[in-house]
């Protein structure tokens, strides 16, 4: 099997004056095979194909990684380079099996809302006929065109973000598993129409992915995500959605992703964490010298949304 992996993200504030230009990806920019050991945040996919090809006797086809610090809107020419420097090296790798792609999902650039998508598409257009799949952090904008454009798309379900290279060995797996027909991915999205988020070191938050997990690999569910989405962006396709991948069976997934999504509908801001002021963070701190401050003692402060990375 031949598989080509490549990455590149960032994710955009659109309303931050900064703009992300060629620069801000040079203190991450690794040309084809010079990736080091160690995945990053979007990069973990190529980690993983690495360990699969290595396991398994498949050929990797590597092709660039990078990634810029969060800030303002990429330029578009910034966007176009980078984009069509890996296509022409997709291009190149035909004919492959499977395409793994490590994204952020809340990329944004001069005249390209959704560049993931934009990205995806193009690259089905090559590779008609491979196995497609991305890995998102769950701070992303999923939108349909990434959803039917891909086979498979898996986000971090940890936030703080621990689990990029768990999540990226599971999209290997998985995209292996359907390019050897042992299954067959199906898509249900559900958009929760708000823009939300949790915790996972805290409750109710810890307790959500872990029920999630447990339904992973059982009764014909292949893969739950929940976008929690990046609030810090002006674009279509902002907010917190389910999205489920079913052996086969559309209507289980539909039915699967809606209920999740108004579980979490359901919970309100109950699962925001709370954001100290200042003057209030440092007043707990003083209350408690032993060390960090625990959630219990936080003020009651309005739940914010919290900020991303
Ligand atoms: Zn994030």
């Amino acid at each position: 099997m031949r598989i080509f992996a490549a990455s590149l993200g960032t994710e955009t504030n659109t309303f931050a004056p900064i703009p992300t230009d060629r620069r801000a990806f040079a203190h991450s920019y690794y040309p084809p095979g010079t990736h080091p050991a160690t995945p990053t945040l979007c990069s973990a996919p190529i980690v993983a194909a690495r360990e699969a090809a290595s396991a398994g006797g498949h050929s990797l086809i590597e092709g660039t990684a990078t990634w810029a610090e969060p800030a303002g809107l990429t330029g578009q020419a910034v966007y176009e380079g980078l984009r069509d420097e890996i296509l022409g090296q997709l291009r190149a790798a035909m004919p492959v099996d499977v395409v793994l792609f490590g994204l952020h999902g809340a990329m944004v650039a001069h005249g390209y809302d959704d560049c993931e998508g934009d990205l995806i598409a193009r690259a089905r257009e090559i590779a008609p006929d491979a196995v497609i799949g991305a890995e998102l952090d769950l701070h992303a904008h999923l939108s349909d065109l990434m959803v039917a454009k891909a086979d498979l798309i898996i986000a971090f379900k940890e936030f703080p973000h621990t689990d990029f290279l768990a999540r990226a060995r599971e999209l290997t797996a998985l995209c292996i598993a359907t390019a050897e027909q042992r299954i067959r991915p199906v898509a249900s999205l559900f958009d929760c129409r708000m823009i939300a988020g949790y915790m996972t070191s805290r409750e109710p938050g810890r307790s959500f992915v872990d029920r999630l997990q447990a339904m992973e690999g059982t009764n014909g569910i292949l893969s739950i995500t929940v976008i929690h989405g990046f609030q810090a962006a002006d674009v279509y396709d902002v907010g917190t959605k389910v999205l489920v991948y079913a052996d086969g069976d559309a209507a289980k997934a539909a039915r699967l992703a809606e209920q999740l999504g108004r579980e979490l509908i359901a919970w309100g801001n109950a699962g925001v964490p709370v954001h100290l002021k200042t003057a209030e963070a440092v007043a707990a701190a003083i209350a408690n010298p032993a060390g960090t401050i625990p959630a219990a003692a936080s003020p009651a402060t309005a739940p914010s949304s919290s900020p991303n990375c």
